[in-house]
């Protein structure tokens, strides 16, 4: 068996190493997880709830272990993790222990609308899928590796998580966490490994959440699509920033400064270029670069020391200045930034403005994921949202006007998952509200209600029997029948669609 070596990207030092895994040790764990599954299914919700809440305890009483592991295998600094891999991991724990069984709980209902049915009882029932595959990334990997795993195992579901072969660490600690709160051998485990882990892992699973770019989520998608599995893919983005005439400037250009640099721009959410209306954009230029010049870069030590961290990803460091010196040999401007850097043996790339950027630019056109804002003059809003759509992507998008309900009609005619108004990034906090992409960004959603019901069968129950003189077993069903129905079906819903109207 072979192994991987862990460097933190800040200082080039050694921190661990971990199995690389191959196909059989994969169905190993595979196998593992099928025998431990059902009797973790038949635990209920109340028990299984117990041991998040249990998590969620254990990780408050670890939390600078848990930071220093993530912050170590990524570069990023205190702040980021603390913000979104900790605090997020602490707060999905218990959205989802209070709130699975709800999600999932049986529906009942009747339907009057076919007299065969008068008097049946309709059930849908959710079912665990058996063994989920969990796939994640390297930028965020308590959030988007183990996060997904916390409504699948909620759900009844035993998982084993793939992390991203530069970022194994805090997903180990996770599976020790779990271990620590009673979670039974074998429910959920860690394959620990390279791209053709991750292959091995979606050729054995039921279903497979993964999370990263465009390119590897179609592969995945195929090779789910050939064993007719489900597959939810959250990837890629290009997220557009419009910034109206009469938005606050002050509050639109520290958006766009802190959320296209925050974990060093690595998020597939980040604000990846701007638009700017122009009677207010030489006054957001000024603060953005402003602000943009401020920010201390370097190997994080502890917090406050500083707001970027490094690129965690070696390749990633050549995509990012790819995507920089392409746009500067096509006309555009640095006013800030526009290098790599080295520090030690750590990957910086230094916090980068670009202006007279154009859509000919891949920055503009592609996913950068690194801390490179390119800001654009534009006419007007009808030009900003023409621009925001004009891209492959479809994940977020955000929008910055002092009128608020203007700022609402805005987001209804951007093509992407979600939109935030005067805030950016923050709505993957809102546990309750779907969050997934459209175009190239992905297939369905993670959190609210489709988060969790992504990971079951569902089964409807048609029972007979109740009242059984209310019942029309054999119904004469003709052709004056169907017509009967439809024009009862007219009568009462177009009625009501009338009066509505
Ligand atoms: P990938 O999409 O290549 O990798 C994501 C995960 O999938 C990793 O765990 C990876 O394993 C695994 N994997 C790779 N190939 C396969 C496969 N054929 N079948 C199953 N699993 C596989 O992301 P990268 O890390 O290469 O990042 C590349 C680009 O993706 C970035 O430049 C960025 O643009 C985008 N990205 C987007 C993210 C998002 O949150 N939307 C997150 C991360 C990246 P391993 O790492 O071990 O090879």
């Amino acid at each position: 068996m072979g192994t991987i070596a862990v460097a933190n990207p800040a200082t080039g030092a050694t921190l661990a190493e971990v199995p690389l895994m191959d196909a059989a040790q994969v169905a190993e764990l595979h196998s593992r997880a099928r025998a431990a599954q059902p009797a973790w299914q038949e635990l209920g919700f109340a028990a299984r709830a117990a041991v998040m809440w249990r998590a969620q305890r254990w990780l408050l009483e670890n939390t600078q272990r848990v930071i220093d592991t993530v912050v170590a295998e990524t570069g990023k600094t205190y702040e980021d993790a603390q913000l979104t891999d900790f605090g997020y991991s602490v707060q999905a724990l218990g959205f989802w222990a209070a709130h699975s069984e709800r999600y999932l709980a049986d529906e009942r209902s009747h339907y009057w609308g076919n007299p065969v049915l008068a008097g049946k009882r309709l059930v849908l029932r959710r079912v665990p899928l058996g063994v989920v595959g969990v796939i994640g990334p390297w930028n965020f990997p308590l959030v988007n590796g183990f996060g997904d795993c916390i409504p699948a195992l909620m759900a009844g579901n035993a998982v084993i998580l793939k992390p991203s072969e530069v970022t194994p660490l805090s997903a180990l600690l996770m599976a020790e966490m779990l271990s620590a709160c009673g979670m039974p051998d074998g429910v959920f485990q860690v394959a620990t490994g390279d791209a053709q882990t991750g292959v091995a892992l979606v050729a054995r699973v039921d279903c497979v959440m993964f999370t990263g770019s465009t390119r590897t989520g179609r592969a995945v998608a195929v090779a789910a699509a050939e064993r007719l599995i489900p597959c939810h893919l959250e990837l890629g983005g290009n997220d557009a920033m419009i910034v109206c005439a009469d938005a606050d400037i002050e509050k639109a250009a520290n958006a766009a400064a802190y959320y296209a640099m925050n974990n060093s721009g690595q998020v597939c959410i980040s604000v990846e270029r701007v638009y700017v209306e122009a009677p207010v954009y030489d006054e957001f230029v000024r603060r953005v670069v402003e602000k943009v010049r401020a920010l201390r870069q370097g190997p994080p030590a502890g917090p406050g020391s500083v707001e970027l961290g490094a690129i965690t990803f070696p390749p990633q460091f050549e995509t990012i200045d790819a995507h920089v010196r392409d746009a500067l040999e096509r006309g555009a401007r640095a006013l800030v930034g526009g290098h790599g850097r080295g520090s030690g043996d750590g990957r910086f790339y230094e916090p980068t403005v670009l202006v007279d950027v154009d859509h000919t630019m891949l920055t503009m056109r592609e996913e950068t994921f690194g801390p490179v804002l390119p800001i654009m003059r534009v006419a007007d809003i009808d030009e900003a949202v023409r621009l925001a759509n004009d891209s492959d992507y479809g994940l977020q998008a955000s929008v910055f006007t002092r009128d608020a309900p203007r700022g609402e009609r805005l987001a209804r005619r951007l093509e992407v998952g979600a939109v935030c108004v005067n805030a950016a990034q923050i709505n993957y906090f809102a546990l309750n509200l779907p969050m997934g992409g459209w175009k190239r960004s992905g297939l369905g959603t993670r959190h609210g209600a489709e988060g969790i019901r992504k990971y079951c069968h569902t089964q409807s129950i048609l029972v007979s029997g109740f009242g059984l003189r209310r019942e029309l077993f054999m119904f004469p069903y003709s052709a004056r029948v169907t017509r009967l129905l439809a024009r009862l079906q007219r009568t009462v819903y177009g009625r009501r669609a009338r009066l509505r109207g």
